[in-house]
């Protein structure tokens, strides 16, 4: 796609994955009138229950060429795409976010020097390769200190936070086990966790969705809080931050931006997504643009939507635990106990239709729109269904 060119609406969009993000985005460009096929092996996928779907394996050369065969333009919904496979769609089909973002951000090594490469800091760290530099690094971070997989790691998996010197060799034989690279990463003793989606489009535009707060639990994003509960100058700073890395990686597409906040109010970047992210689900009632439209828009080069706040907001994930008891309340239409309900609050619900529902397993969200974030706070707290995370 040259500069200037778009893909226009009633082209196809090919998605390599099928999760609720790739649902959430054939929904979205749906209504810019683009039509969809996804690739994922499990048929009948949350995006394949809105699109057409290839069911293969990602790694499936055939199929990425029905894929690439099928669509005027392809996107991907999770970043451990197939290096070979990347090269493969990018010489049959356009990919206008090309391999090089997603070949950095597969790696934590990677992904931290193109980090510091925009002048944002992120945790000190150290490329571990054997367990001696491992305690020489721990002597020079200092404890605690985090141990992770540079490759494959998420929801908190691949990563070890080491507190004693004794730990070391138990936490190095665990997590270089089958021979991975590792990263030693300085324990940040942050106030809160922040995220920032930056959009960029082939034509270079930049636009930045608001600062989310991102409440974790057992290292799986429970909520966030927008605006989040943090002064106006670090969330300027915080956007400042994404558009810098967007810009300076040449992204395009969305890039998440996940941030660790400290109580002297410096901001470190913990990881990067090149994708639509659970923390900017929010969007989808509380922007005039969503993150999934945001993206449509950048991968196809149309201008960007506008991406103003409309109203505070509180996103609420709905895991494999939770999901009986919001089904039964969607069904009955009765959120709370009675009298508890003192503030007007819409839930609104989006559930991914995954057949398979597992503890821990993220099967929906909910975003509350209220007057103030505490309100929907309080709503997640009255209707007792998680209330087993307090984060
Ligand atoms: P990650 O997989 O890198 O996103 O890490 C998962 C979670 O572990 C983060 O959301 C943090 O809560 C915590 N964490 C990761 N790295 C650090 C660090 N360097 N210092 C403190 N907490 C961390």
């Amino acid at each position: 796609m040259s500069r200037g060119d778009c893909v226009q609406p009633g082209s196809t969009i090919g998605v390599l994955g099928g999760g609720q993000l790739g649902r959430m985005m054939a929904l979205a460009g749906s209504s810019l009138g683009y039509r969809f096929v996804t690739l994922d092996p499990t048929k009948d996928s949350p995006c394949g229950q809105v699109a057409e779907q290839i069911v293969a394996g990602y790694a499936d050369k055939e199929a990425a060429r029905e894929l690439a065969a099928k669509a005027d333009v392809i996107t991907y919904e999770f970043e451990n795409v197939d290096a070979e496979v990347a090269a493969l769609l990018e010489e049959l089909s356009q990919v206008p976010q090309g391999s090089k973002l997603l070949h950095t951000t597969q790696h934590r090594l990677r992904e931290k020097r193109a980090i510091e490469a925009a002048d944002v800091k992120v945790a000190p760290y150290a490329e571990i390769r054997s367990e001696e530099e491992l305690r020489q690094a721990a002597e020079r971070l200092g404890l605690p200190s985090v141990l992770k997989t540079a490759t494959g790691g998420y929801d908190g998996k691949g990563q070890w936070v080491i507190r004693s010197r004794e730990e070391i060799p138990e936490a190095y034989a665990a997590l270089s086990a089958g021979g991975a690279e590792l990263v030693l990463e300085q324990f940040i003793a942050f106030d809160k966790e922040l995220s920032v989606i930056a959009a960029r489009s082939p034509r270079g535009e930049i636009k930045t969705f608001p600062v989310a707060e991102n409440i974790h639990v057992d290292n799986i994003l429970h909520a966030s809080i927008v605006p989040a509960r943090v002064p106006a100058p670090v969330q300027a700073e915080a956007e400042k931050l994404a558009a810098a890395i967007a810009e300076s990686m040449g992204a395009v597409g969305l890039l998440a931006v996940e941030l660790f906040l400290t109580r002297d109010g410096e901001l470190y970047v913990n990881e990067l997504a090149p994708r639509p992210h659970n923390s900017g689900h929010y969007t989808m009632e509380a922007c005039t643009t969503s993150q999934f439209e945001q993206h449509v828009r950048a991968v196809c080069n149309l201008p960007l939507g506008e991406v103003r706040l409309l109203s505070p907001v509180v996103m609420v994930n709905v895991l494999g635990e939770h999901l009986e008891e919001v089904v039964q309340r969607v069904v009955s239409g009765i959120w709370q106990s009675s009298g508890e309900q003192s503030k007007a609050i819409v839930p609104k619900v989006h559930l991914y239709g995954k057949s398979g529902s597992a503890p821990k397993r993220k099967m929906g969200h909910i975003n509350l729109l209220c007057e103030q974030v505490q309100d929907g706070l309080d709503w997640i707290e009255q209707t007792k269904i998680w209330r087993n995370q307090q984060g």
